[in-house]
């Protein structure tokens, strides 16, 4: 088979016009991060940020274009207002990069940059959960979270952040919703269980190929940040990709957290690849609110008999040394695999269950430090990079 060029997929970009500009959008400079590999073709389109919505059909034919070539088996094109005219990048690096302090207290106070909006004004905490590596349940971990969070009465948002395996939309039933835009401007997030749902897996499929660069990633996230209505919330839960690679770190750095917690098993313990997510969290002055231990201990379904497959009270310990908090620990247990992969996550569809339950008891003790993190005077320090 043909191996496809950066000059084929530019030929057949410099084919689509920009309506509005009268230009193709290869001669206006719209086109960035262009990666070919194997077949599969990823790039960024950028736009004025006020446009974005506008230009789904742009979009579409420029992925069209790319796929009539001979030998293109997938194309993703992402639209970024990555380096939209308003010097926003620049500004978030500082401004956001530690705002979770500013932003628990109600905005960005003081770094002379007043007139821009915040990030998700009407958010009081946000919360990611993260994991250093994919597979440890970080997502169904987050989601058990946010629906515990809810259930102890407060009004919940969930940010599907993981670009590399949205997973969100299809624990929460909803896969193939598509969000509403009341104006063409903002989007309306999806409503599961009560939860208010943005996830980049309703923009691109769950299954399709995301290799997405880093800047390109951050465009589309920020554009997510700023234009869907979440409202007011007392807590929105980030669902962080997994990792500890350049991605993670910027987008730690991005989006104002209040704080994270780190979701580990046993063996992810043993190989310190929790450690990494909790120093990644440090080294940009994000509090760590503590770690989770997952597929902790294993339950048999015959028996009820608890079995130590992997050791267990790794990450209490391991939290002892790393001077952060043990939040608790979630079994392996069939019921959190079936419930949440059928989209009905067991806070909600068992919620008697003492694996609810479990996860109830850690909302809880989050929910008092996120309390705790706003009493508190002394914020994360401001670290410019
Ligand atoms: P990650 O987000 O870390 O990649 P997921 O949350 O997608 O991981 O979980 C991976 C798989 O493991 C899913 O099929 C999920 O249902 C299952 N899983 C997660 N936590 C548990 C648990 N405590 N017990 C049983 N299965 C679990």
């Amino acid at each position: 088979m043909a191996e496809i060029t950066e000059k084929d997929v530019l030929e057949a970009l410099g084919t689509v016009f920009d309506p509005e500009r009268q230009q193709d959008i290869v001669s206006l400079g719209m086109i960035s991060g262009l990666t070919i590999k194997g077949g599969h073709v990823v790039f960024a389109i950028e736009v004025d940020p006020e446009r974005g919505p506008h230009l789904e059909p742009l979009r579409k034919a420029a992925e069209d274009a790319v796929n009539a070539l001979p030998g293109v088996l997938t194309v993703s094109a992402v639209l970024t207002a990555q380096h939209a005219a308003h010097g926003h990048d620049h500004d978030h690096g500082h401004d956001h990069g530690h705002g979770g302090h500013g932003h628990a207290h109600g905005g960005h106070e003081g770094h002379g940059h007043a007139a821009e909006e915040p990030l998700m004004p009407g958010v009081k905490a946000i919360i990611a959960v993260a994991s250093g590596k994919g597979g440890v349940g970080k997502s169904t971990t987050a989601v058990n979270l946010a629906l515990a969070l809810q259930s102890l009465g407060l009004s919940v948002g969930m940010f599907d952040a993981d670009i590399f395996g949205p997973s969100q939309p299809r624990m929460l039933g909803v896969s193939g919703a598509q969000p509403t835009s009341p104006d063409g401007q903002s989007i309306n997030p999806i409503e599961a269980f009560g939860l208010k749902v943005m996830s980049i897996g309703f923009l691109v499929p769950e299954d399709s190929p995301v290799v997405w660069r880093g800047p390109m990633v951050m465009g589309a996230l920020e554009q997510m940040m700023r234009q869907v209505q979440w409202g007011e919330l007392d807590v929105l839960v980030v669902d962080m990709p997994p990792g500890t690679g350049d991605t993670q770190l910027t987008m730690t750095q991005r989006v104002p957290l209040t704080g994270a917690v780190i979701v580990s098993t046993p063996q992810d313990i043993a190989l310190l690849d929790a450690r990494k997510g909790l120093n990644m969290f440090r080294q940009v002055n994000v509090p760590v609110l503590g770690i989770i231990e997952n597929m902790s201990y294993y339950i048999c379904p015959n028996c009820g008999h608890e079995a130590h497959i992997f050791g267990h009270g790794g990450a209490k310990f391991e939290a002892v040394k790393l001077s952060t908090d043990f939040l608790g620990e979630i079994p392996l247990d069939i019921d959190i695999r079936t419930t949440s992969d059928e989209g009905q996550p067991i806070v909600v569809s068992k919620p008697e269950s003492p694996h609810a339950q479990a996860y109830k008891d850690i909302a809880g003790k989050i929910w008092d430090k996120v309390q705790l993190l706003k009493t508190s005077k002394k914020g994360p320090k401001i670290v410019m990079e």
